[in-house]
């Protein structure tokens, strides 16, 4: 017998009273790792990229997977060799791909700050695309590409200005936020860049936000996205391809975004009808990828009932799980093992010294101490946000892959921590 606890997410579900994933049993992963403990599926992973991969079927597509969202190694071994691409936001990220076995020529460099020596770095390994946030940009840019005999291409981020109807932390595509060129100086700045001799012009590239759970943001955005390109190119600045962004939403809590498959077919068949359609398409989802592919799993500290709330105190934290904290974001907390008794609500909060230190609030449980939790929908900016506030070490994550699994990152500890760190005198 086998319960999903999300719908449509087949690979975490109850078995018997147990919570697995794939045919993992978590509780016998936390005895083995310790908590907190970061387990996710590979074959979520692999049939979110399956459903992009579905919508463009027959199409001149690349998925680049934006790794933000959750960089480890072993991550992004699973989507190099999947076929994905990347889109990354640093010098750093740009080293991951390298270290586990990703191509330079399917990676795509966004970001507002781009630095001298991160563009250097990035030509000098061949990239596919810089996504260009600026007109400073631009001219930085081609200063690094002429000083190494190269030609830099770009894309130009440009900003569609529609709502995302979203989080406005995680909002991108408004008039009044820092990403993207304005719409009305989109055609100036590609003006700009292709008169530049260390540029060549390659595509557009838009991202209008994350969490985006509506259709009409995207169809919106493409349609503008589209009117740029006409003008683009009746200017006589061709273009090869048009970069959609990421920004799909995934279930938290009965959230119920479009399928990737569904809503990329009727963003296809908008592109067929304005006669784009044979163009090359790239997107750069990562949340839909990794998110709901992720648990964390924590284990009951103190259980501490009061006269105004009961809390219920975990060994994970906002330094693991950073997204409640930062956004108020929902993560559903589910008991490993049912205990099947009466529930009481509790605020589920960690052991850092901040107030803003919750995982949940007012949730239904029945817990005891020592009990163990999950966290779901933690692979996407969990781990990759986790930081060592309070010196409490990252924590250890574990890949499964049917009924293997397989440590991919030790748990950090004091040592991993005060490494860099010297005493003065
Ligand atoms: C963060 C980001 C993405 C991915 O967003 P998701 O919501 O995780 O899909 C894609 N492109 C850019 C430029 C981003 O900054």
């Amino acid at each position: 017998m086998s319960e999903q606890i999300l719908p449509g997410q087949p690979h975490i579900a109850y078995h018997g009273n147990q919570l697995h994933v794939e045919q993992v049993r978590l509780s016998d992963l936390a005895r083995q790792y310790g908590t907190p403990l970061f387990v996710y599926s590979s074959a979520a992973m692999l049939s979110a990229l399956a459903a992009y991969q579905r919508g463009f079927s027959g199409r001149n597509a690349q998925v680049c997977y934006a790794m933000k969202a959750n960089s480890s190694l072993a991550i992004l071994q699973l989507f190099a060799r999947a076929g994905c691409g990347f889109d990354i936001v640093s010098g750093g990220e740009l080293e991951r791909v390298l270290a586990a076995g990703g191509q330079a020529d399917k990676v795509i460099f966004s970001g507002v700050g781009k630095t001298r020596s991160e563009m250097q770095r990035a030509l000098a390994a061949g990239i596919a695309c810089f996504n260009v946030e600026s007109q400073a940009e631009l001219e930085v840019l081609n200063q690094v590409a002429l000083a190494m005999g190269r030609q830099a291409p770009v894309s130009i981020r440009v900003n569609p200005d529609v709502d995302a109807q979203t989080h406005p932390y995680i909002s991108t595509g408004l008039k009044d936020n820092k990403f993207g060129i304005a719409h009305e100086q989109t055609l100036a700045t590609y003006q700009r860049a292709s008169s530049m001799p260390g540029l060549k012009v390659v595509g557009i590239d838009c991202h209008i936000g994350s969490q985006i759970t509506q259709e009409a943001p995207y169809l919106d955005a493409m349609d503008r996205v589209l009117d740029l390109v006409g003008a683009i190119e009746a200017a006589g600045i061709s273009l090869t391809h048009i970069d959609f962004g990421g920004g799909l939403g995934i279930n938290y809590n009965g959230d119920t975004p479009p399928a990737a498959d569904a809503l990329w077919s009727k963003l296809l068949a908008k592109l067929d009808a304005r006669g784009y359609g044979q163009r090359q398409i790239m997107i750069e989802p990562g949340r839909s990828l990794v998110g709901n592919a992720g648990v964390c799993l924590t284990e009951v500290l103190y259980l501490k009932p009061g006269p105004l709330k009961n809390f219920c105190i975990v060994d994970a934290a906002m330094n693991d799980l950073p997204r409640p904290a930062m956004y108020e974001a929902f993560h559903q907390i589910v008991p490993l093992s049912p205990r099947g008794g009466k529930s009481q609500v509790w605020d589920v909060v960690g052991p850092v010294c901040e107030s803003g230190d919750w995982l949940g609030r007012e949730r239904a449980l029945d817990l005891a101490t020592g009990d163990l939790v999950a966290l779901l929908s933690a692979g996407a900016y969990c781990m990759s946000m986790a930081s060592n506030y309070n010196s409490r070490g990252r924590a250890a994550e574990v890949l499964v892959n049917g009924e293997q699994s397989y440590l991919i990152r030790q748990r950090e500890t004091v040592a991993d921590q005060m490494r860099h760190e010297q005493l003065v005198g």
